[in-house]
């Protein structure tokens, strides 16, 4: 017996999931989290409907904490715009607010929160999972990997050719305003820019950058923004007069999109979130996904089942999502084609809400909800 039922490492949004779910159960739960105090994470910031019921149903709820919503999708291209009515509410929370009431929420439901600590290392042996904290070893039955987009030694993935850079801006009125409702998806050769006003009265931006774009600009920041201002008044309008709100942004690097970890650690050592799989960040699908396996993987656990057969399982689940966000994602890499689609969307805005549908989580409400999913098809009996 170990000094807990389970151990998972990493408080971002799958971690913490993870650890809700399994206390709620009656597990002993201890969550390692390396950051001290709230840190800002490279996030557009944009909630889906599914992620917003899956925040729901781990007893979050960000209307509360002061999420706004988002009812229409804008793509831009150089001077190219067009607007499509989102097919459902999205949100905008910064995740500061949002790792952060997770965590609250854990931390109230008795898991115990180790942080301003890395875990160093996991390792599995038949019954039991070690993790590495500092000079201490600790113990449990089964262990969750939830480190985003920080690998873990020994447990890599594939490295990906996207760096990202993620930044909050106090808005001018006029950009306030020109975002209001609005998630915005500007997109240039080697990269896109999201946006998107959050809570706080803030808006929070996010961009990329390949490896040809980041050669020919460098790493400064500042040159980034620059640059992209030039590219569209779109960009350069919602740049021009915001005062930035920390001095320098949250940056990640080698972000590896499409990627699906089909290896299995060991039988009780759960990968989830960006661990699991990595979908392409345009879609605002990264959260539903992330919360999705967690509370996938704590559902396995309960059934008595293991890492193995939920990786098979969720990846199976999520292969046609990730089909058709590669696909949308090619569209946009390249000049012609990503043109072709902001002309698109422009005469028929029904393409941009078939995108999102095919582009996001299935199953939520099975998951959330099992009662209701499970009534019509008893009715339809
Ligand atoms: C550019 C970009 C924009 C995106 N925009 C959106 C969006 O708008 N909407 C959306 O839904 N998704 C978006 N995503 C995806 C989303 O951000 C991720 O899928 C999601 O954050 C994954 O959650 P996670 O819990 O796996 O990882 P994270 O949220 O990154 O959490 C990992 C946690 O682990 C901690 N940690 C790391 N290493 C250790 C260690 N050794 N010991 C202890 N703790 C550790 C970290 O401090 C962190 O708190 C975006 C992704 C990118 C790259």
């Amino acid at each position: 017996m170990g000094d807990f039922d389970v151990i998972v490492v990493g408080g971002g949004l799958a971690g913490t999931a993870f650890a809700i779910k399994l206390a709620r159960e009656g597990a002993r739960v201890a969550l390692i989290e390396r950051t001290k105090a709230a840190t800002q994470k490279v996030c557009g910031d944009f909630l889906s409907v599914e992620a917003q019921q899956l925040l729901t149903h781990l007893g979050v709820d960000i209307a509360e904490l002061g999420a706004t919503q988002i009812r229409t999708l804008r793509l831009v291209s150089g001077e190219l715009r067009a607007n499509a009515k989102l097919p459902f509410v999205a949100s905008g929370l910064s995740r500061v607010t949002l790792d952060e009431a997770l965590l609250a929420k854990a931390a109230a439901g008795g898991v115990e929160i180790l942080r301003g600590e890395a875990a160093t290392e996991i390792k599995a042996e038949a019954e039991t999972a070690s993790v590495r904290v500092g000079s201490k070893t600790l113990r449990s039955r089964w262990a969750g990997l939830a480190t985003g987009k920080h690998n873990m030694r020994g447990w890599p993935r594939a490295n990906g050719a996207m760096t990202a850079f993620k930044l909050q801006l106090t808005p001018t009125r006029n950009t306030a305003k020109e975002l209001e409702g609005v998630v915005q998806l500007a997109s240039y050769p080697g990269g896109y820019i999201g946006a998107c006003n959050v809570d706080g009265g803030l808006t929070t931006i996010c961009w990329l950058a390949d490896q040809r774009l980041m050669r020919f600009l460098g790493p400064d920041w500042r040159t980034h923004l620059d640059h992209l201002s030039r590219r569209s008044s779109a960009i350069g309008g919602l740049l021009a007069g915001a005062q930035l709100v920390s001095s320098r942004p949250a940056t990640v690097s080698g972000i590896p999109y499409g990627y699906m970890r089909r290896d299995v650690i060991a039988p009780n050592v759960f990968p989830l979130g960006d661990q699991l799989c990595v979908i392409p960040s345009f879609t605002g699908d990264g959260t539903s996904l992330a919360l999705l396996s967690a509370i996938g993987a704590a559902n396995t656990i309960l059934r008595s089942g293991n890492a193995a057969d939920f990786q098979e399982a969720f990846l199976k689940h999520v292969r046609r999502q990730f089909f058709y966000a590669s696909a949308v994602d090619w569209t946009f890499q390249h000049t012609t084609t990503r043109r072709l689609a902001v002309r698109s969307v422009r005469v028929m805005p029904s393409l941009a809400r078939l995108c999102a549908r095919l582009t996001r989580a299935r199953g939520v409400s099975e998951l959330t909800e099992p009662e209701a999913a499970e009534a019509p098809k008893a009715q339809a009996q």
